[in-house]
């Protein structure tokens, strides 16, 4: 039986299981946070990633806070229990670990991750008076979890910014059980939340989503509306 492995803070034993599922994940978790930021969606110390450990009871790989993502790098991912105390790994986990814990128990997720980008900066204030945006139309949205079809409208909630995340936290949860089947929201002039099943589907949300962001702010620059879709084309598949 493994002991209690050295380097480990806080009140409770992880197992050595958890402890190389922990290892594992902060290395992926490191891999997509530079990702985002070589993308131009997480510049600076912005955004946040995590990933699932443990279910029962909950712990959670995230990243930690004031890193600068450009040189994310394993050792800047902590394990937080439920609470958001420190199982594992040095520093201090992000200042938006509650949010990603409501969205955990909120949709069941095994990842989440939060970006900065301009597009998402950009609409949350633009749609903010309307509380969201539709997403609708569009074929990039079969990228999203359950999405069969370009005739889906997925509807991204817009939160108020706060600086206690404990009350944002609260604000998310309230949120997310108003739209049960949203894949994602935004914070008010902040960024982008999505998660997934796991990492790679997370990820997947996250590039769906900017890409939608974009496209439909970019539209709104040129004045332009969104073309109607042609009657009757109702091809199906994953790859288009
Ligand atoms: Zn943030």
């Amino acid at each position: 039986m493994a002991g209690p492995h050295p380097g480990l803070a806080g009140r409770r034993t992880i197992s050595a299981q958890a402890l190389s599922a922990y290892q594992k994940l902060a290395k992926q978790l490191a891999g997509v946070g530079r990702e985002m930021r070589n993308r131009g969606w997480a510049l600076g110390t912005s955004g946040n990633f995590s990933a699932v450990i443990t279910g029962q009871p909950l712990s959670l790989a995230i990243t930690a806070t004031g890193v600068d993502k450009a040189t994310l790098a394993p050792q800047h991912v902590i394990l937080v229990d439920d609470r958001g105390e420190r199982l594992a790994g040095s520093g201090a986990p992000s200042a938006e670990t509650a949010l990603h814990l409501a969205v955990v128990r909120a949709r069941n997720a095994g990842a989440v991750l939060h970006t900065h980008s301009v597009w998402a900066t950009l609409l949350s204030e633009r749609f903010a008076a309307a509380g969201g945006l539709s997403l609708e139309g569009y074929e990039m949205l079969k990228g999203l979890d359950g999405v069969a079809t370009h005739e889906h409208a997925e509807w991204l909630p817009i939160i108020e910014n706060r600086q206690d995340t404990v009350a944002l936290a609260r604000d998310v949860e309230r949120s997310l059980q108003q739209h049960p089947l949203c894949h994602g929201f935004l914070i008010r002039r902040h960024g982008l939340y999505t998660w997934g099943k796991h990492l790679a589907e997370a990820r997947r949300h996250v590039e769906v989503l900017e890409f939608l962001l974009e496209v439909v702010g970019r539209s709104q620059e040129q004045g332009s509306s969104l073309p109607m879709a042609p009657e009757g084309d109702a091809r199906s598949g994953d790859d288009t």
